[in-house]
């Protein structure tokens, strides 16, 4: 099975051979994805096109109101999304619920934030602004959705939320998108977008998909076109490096890697609840998803007298985790989705072993359930701790994409705070104390480096929705490694998709303007 492209309103299939996709447990292949051949130039000028003005004929509440459709046909199909998690992410059903009500999730929750902004199809932001001595003529901001198309280049990891959680913001704002998924996991994402096309409930050109490589896609992206991309950050320079973009100076978010932290408040010693509530977190953090999330706790600071306690339990915890093919109900944790990537993560942990001793890592004896190690692509959860924290730099700097962390003790806050920092920006950093004021502090220490914190303590420890959960009320994204980019944030995602202008004149030709726009208010 060749995975078609959805481009100029057919759907085509790349030429050649194309890229295997893979069954990470198997090593069957699946299907494969092309884009040989593809007219990128006439992909996207379809898109701009038929599908912008249609999509911008609308006003926001109908465009929510399509999406509302959107999540109701995904829904319909849920179960064989599931299926195709499973055989091409290797996903346990828990882990692929992450991904697929996830994703569900995010494209209701904008339909239901946008049904506030009505019929209007354009946006005000902020109140009129007096120029001078005459009140007549003053200025007033706007934002128009943009007239080009949002090109959203996705990581492997996520290929449902991924697509939906930055396609849901761009067509509400009235922006049709064309997707690009990672080739290695496009499936998911391709029957995503195949339901929603054979269903009839976007207009034609609103949403286009290519499946395989990017191949000269950018060169014909335009100032009026956006680019999101997720993935690593050696993509993300070559991205943001490229002429066509460059040259237009096209939009550009990025959501880049991250070696996000776990920090353990100097008060919360064994025994403290907010112990207890790090030790569950990084566990989480480490097995979900196998490790395969830019959000997972990467390194895990800790008061140098706790760190022995701190191991001790997480090693309980991971010793009790049972690892394999997720086709066996006991299994909590699949594989990575694929070899490249077990390759990668194992690469990635020995860097680590350099500057960090293993405290777990399965022993010789580790042998996933019911698979077979030499066709699939497990790596065991791995708990490492570095002694000198201040002299190492791979710790700091090189993320394994997979299920590894590393403890990290600090001294006295201060230098907690610099040790964080050390990530040289991040996406989370989740603080775990029973003191108000310590968490306070943290946040104010650490906001400036991480996009956002989690602050954890007795009160919130059932209710918190989780260090690595992205929820599309708050904003996501990192300063720095991080990619520097914001998504989600409620309906301030709309704004990458605006573009905001300033209209000055007398205060009865801005009520006008100001009448059919809806208030940007967040
Ligand atoms: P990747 O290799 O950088 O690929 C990401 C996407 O970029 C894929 O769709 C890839 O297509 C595409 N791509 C590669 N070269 C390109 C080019 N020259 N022009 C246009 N597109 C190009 O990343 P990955 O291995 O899929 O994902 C893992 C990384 O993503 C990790 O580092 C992780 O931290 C990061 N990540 C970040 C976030 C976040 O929100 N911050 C979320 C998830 C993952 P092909 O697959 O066809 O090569």
């Amino acid at each position: 099975m060749k995975l078609a492209n959805y481009v100029s309103g057919r759907w085509v299939e790349g030429g050649g051979p194309g890229t295997a996709l893979v069954d990470p447990v198997t090593g069957e292949e699946l299907a494969r994805a092309s884009t040989e051949g593809i007219d990128f130039a006439a992909a996207l000028a379809h898109a701009r096109a038929a599908g912008g003005p249609a999509l911008r004929a609308l006003g926001y509440a109908e465009r929510a109101a399509a999406l509302v459709k959107v999540a109701d046909v995904l829904s319909a199909n849920r179960k064989e999304y599931f299926e195709i998690a499973l055989r091409n992410s290797g996903s346990p059903e828990g882990d692929a619920a992450v991904d697929i009500d996830g994703a569900i999730f995010t494209i209701k929750y904008y339909a239901r934030a946008a049904g506030a902004l009505g019929a209007a199809r354009y946006l005000k932001d902020g109140e009129l602004a007096r120029l001078g001595k005459d009140e007549g003529f003053q200025g007033l901001h706007v934002a128009l959705p943009l007239r080009g198309v949002a090109v959203l280049i996705n990581a492997f990891n996520f290929p449902a939320w991924g697509l939906w959680e930055k396609a849901a913001p761009a067509l509400l704002s009235g922006v049709p998108v064309l997707a690009k998924p990672a080739t290695a996991t496009a499936w998911l994402a391709q029957r995503m977008v195949e339901d929603v096309v054979k269903a009839g409930v976007l207009p034609e050109g609103a949403l286009s998909i290519v499946c395989g490589g990017a191949g000269n896609m950018l060169d014909h992206v335009t100032g009026a076109d956006a680019v999101s991309f997720t993935g690593s950050a050696d993509t993300a320079l070559r991205i943001r490096g490229h002429t066509a973009l460059l040259r237009n100076s096209t939009r550009v978010n990025v959501e880049a890697d991250s070696l996000n932290v776990a920090l353990l408040g100097p008060d919360a010693g064994p025994g403290a609840p907010e112990f207890d509530l790090l030790v569950r977190e990084v566990v989480r953090e480490m097995t979900q998803k196998a490790g395969q999330k830019c959000t997972a706790i990467r390194r895990v600071l800790v008061p140098a007298a706790a760190r022995g306690a701190v191991e001790d339990a997480i090693v309980a915890k991971l010793g009790k985790t049972s690892v394999g093919n997720p086709r066996n109900k006991d299994v909590r944790m699949g594989p990575l989705v694929s070899r490249t990537q077990q390759r990668a993560a194992l690469e990635g942990i020995a860097a680590l072993k350099r500057e960090a001793r293993v405290v777990f890592d399965g022993g010789a004896e580790f042998k996933p359930v019911d698979a077979d190690p030499a066709k699939a692509a497990f790596v065991p959860p791995t708990l490492l701790a570095c002694d000198d924290p201040l002299a190492a730099r791979a710790v700091h700097d090189v993320e394994v994409f997979g299920p590894a962390a590393t403890v990290v003790p600090y001294a006295d806050a201060a230098q907690a705070f610099a040790i964080a920092r050390m990530g040289q920006g991040s996406l989370v950093a989740s603080v775990f104390s029973g003191d108000a004021k310590f968490l306070a502090d943290a946040a104010a220490e650490l906001a400036d480096s991480h996009g956002r914190i989690l602050a954890v303590n007795a009160a919130v420890g059932q209710s918190h929705t989780g260090h690595g959960n992205v929820m599309p009320m708050c904003l996501h994204g990192g300063p720095g490694r991080a990619g520097g980019g914001e998504e989600l944030g409620g309906l301030r995602a709309l704004a990458f998709y605006h573009r905001r202008a300033a209209v000055q004149g007398h205060v009865d030709v801005l009520a006008a303007i100001a009448a059919g726009a809806a208030d940007f208010k967040y």
